[in-house]
């Protein structure tokens, strides 16, 4: 970690990078964020975890940590005596989480996963100020595709992900995705470093002009879709593509490569990820297709 102190007074940031070890676009922001950002120019603390999941990062393991094979991003807040993903969680959550008013969870695709650049709003309905606030750090970070969450838990003992823990606890949290397949582009990296500061000039913690998404697209709904089977995955689909109900998404072959599952997208809209490597196993996550809303900010 990095904490940087400002020369004045103000509100304390935390930014969190690394939470899948295979996601390292946001991992060279970080490193770049650490290098431009000036104390004597800042107002308030800036917390940086440059690799929040190191285990994940060094083994190169994508959506799971390699020693107890469970994802950091479902187990906040975490367990003091627990396995070393939960270990990490709790860490994050007392020494990062509960330091901190504003927190962004820095992510991209996984290791296999192409992506458009996107946004998570959590519009929980605990607090209303803190759902505002984070819809607007979503916008001030910049991109302009914006998934509305609903579903997250509520329940301060169970908030499963990283940005979830801050939310519930009355702190505006975003989580944001740039970047993929393992490879930190230097359009992704510099998307993230500059959404970084773009957040840091909304909540007036650096000088200069606010920037907020002039036009987004609100995605909503949206639906994750599963494998049906265990084989060899096959994807008829890019990310940022526009698909209609019951496009062909995929195949899903045996190790032979006879097809035994066609998969169809169960609604129209744009393809925010899809896995891209052939490894698939039953239950995991084939990509994300959601609704576009242009029109007023949802209520
Ligand atoms: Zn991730």
């Amino acid at each position: 970690m990095t904490v940087v102190t400002g020369s004045a007074d103000g509100p304390v940031l935390a930014l969190i990078a690394g939470t899948h070890g295979s996601e390292p676009s946001p991992i060279v922001a970080l490193q770049r964020v650490r290098n431009e950002l000036d104390p004597l120019t800042l107002r308030g603390t800036v917390i940086l975890v440059h690799i929040a999941n190191l285990p994940s990062f060094v083994h190169r393991t994508i959506y799971r940590g390699p020693w107890d094979q469970k994802n950091l991003n479902r187990v906040f807040p975490g367990k003091a005596d627990g396995t070393a993903s939960e270990r990490i969680a709790y860490a994050i959550t007392t020494q990062v989480i509960d330091q901190c008013d504003y927190l962004v969870d820095i992510h991209s695709g996984d290791g296999n996963e192409a992506l458009r650049p996107y946004s998570y709003w959590n519009q929980l309905g605990l607090d209303e100020r803190v759902d505002v606030t984070a819809r607007e750090m979503a916008l001030a970070f910049g991109l302009d595709h914006i998934v509305v969450d609903r579903g997250r838990p509520r329940d301060p003992a169970a908030t499963q992900f990283c940005s979830n823990t801050a939310h519930v606890r009355g702190k505006p949290a975003v989580t944001t995705e740039a970047g993929g397949v393992g490879v930190p582009t230097e359009e992704m990296v510099s998307c993230n470093a500059r959404g970084a500061f773009r957040v840091m000039r909304y909540l007036d913690m650096l000088p200069g002009p606010k920037e907020t998404v002039e036009r987004p697209r609100w995605i909503d709904p949206s639906v994750v879709l599963t494998s049906p089977g265990t084989g060899t995955w096959y994807p008829a689909v890019q990310p940022d593509e526009h698909v209609s109900e019951g496009a062909l998404f995929g195949r899903l072959t045996n190790y032979f490569g006879d097809v035994i599952a066609e998969v169809r997208s169960p609604l129209a809209g744009v393809v925010m990820y899809v896995v891209v490597s052939p490894a698939m196993s039953e239950g995991e996550p084939l990509g994300m297709v959601g609704a576009v809303t242009v029109a007023a900010l949802p209520a």
